[in-house]
């Protein structure tokens, strides 16, 4: 059985003391539920973050790490270092990173080796522009994505790894794909694991939904086959939003 699994991305968001008060909040509210809920916020509330969730359900991720793991690279953070806080998770691949930042595909396989290497689930975060969907090469775009990004690690490596299908036109944009977009989109990230890796891993894999996720659209998504659960961005800064999501 795969895991159901709903991550909030803080992004660039809350101060220390309004990252704490919205941790306690999402522990406090959801100690029964059986998906597993991630938090994932600035390097510099890390520390703080883990200490807090310790003994809880809530697991801290980071939203970034550096490929190298020492070594002058002025204002990185490694993944020795984050291991060392005690972090599970580490984002890799988010859409704002590989735009900003030019991160390519191969940067990323390089940093998902660093994050494995230090033992961090990696969420692995991949998706098409509008224009590559309109011009219909979204399938073999999020092939390429994946491909490049993951297709080098064993079938054991690949247990560490979550996928997160957000097509860059809904993130942060309001405009939701639809639960058909999604779905459709989701069998066929599972078919390209499943001809690398077989049928078992494939089923194994978690495959998130991220883009414009909100209380009123997430049961709809959630409920999709191939889509198990969610990456949310903008709804994972309001405690009532966040938690709505997660128990959708
Ligand atoms: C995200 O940034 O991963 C995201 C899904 O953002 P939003 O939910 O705000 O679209």
């Amino acid at each position: 059985m795969r895991k159901q699994i709903v991550a909030g991305n803080w992004k660039m968001n809350k101060n220390l003391q309004e990252g704490i008060d919205l941790c306690k909040s999402i522990i406090a509210l959801t100690s029964e539920v059986t998906r597993e809920v991630i938090i994932s916020a600035p390097y510099i509330h890390l520390a703080t973050l883990v200490d807090l969730c310790k003994g809880t359900n809530l697991k801290v991720a980071a939203q970034n790490c550096h490929h190298k793991q020492s070594g002058a690279y002025t204002g990185e953070v490694s993944t020795a270092m984050l291991a060392d806080l005690g972090l599970d998770y580490v984002i890799i691949g988010h859409s704002e990173r590989r735009a900003f930042n030019a991160e390519t595909n191969s940067l990323l396989a390089e940093k998902i080796d660093a994050a494995l290497s230090q033992n961090l689930k990696v969420i692995y975060c991949f998706g098409e522009t509008l224009e590559e969907r309109k011009s219909n090469v979204h399938f073999d775009l999020v092939r390429t994505q994946i491909t490049e990004g993951v297709f080098h690690l064993s079938a054991e490596q690949m247990t560490k790894v979550v996928f997160a299908y957000e097509p860059v036109w809904a993130i942060g944009t309001g405009e939701t794909a639809s639960s058909e977009q999604v779905q459709e989109m989701h069998a066929h990230i599972r078919q390209v694991i499943t001809s690398k890796y077989g049928s078992e891993v494939a089923q194994n894999t978690s495959i998130l939904y991220g883009g414009s996720c909100k209380p009123s659209n997430s049961t709809d998504l959630f409920s999709q086959t191939d889509v198990d659960g969610g990456l949310i961005g903008g709804a994972s800064l309001k405690v009532t939003d966040f938690v709505s999501i997660i128990k959708a």
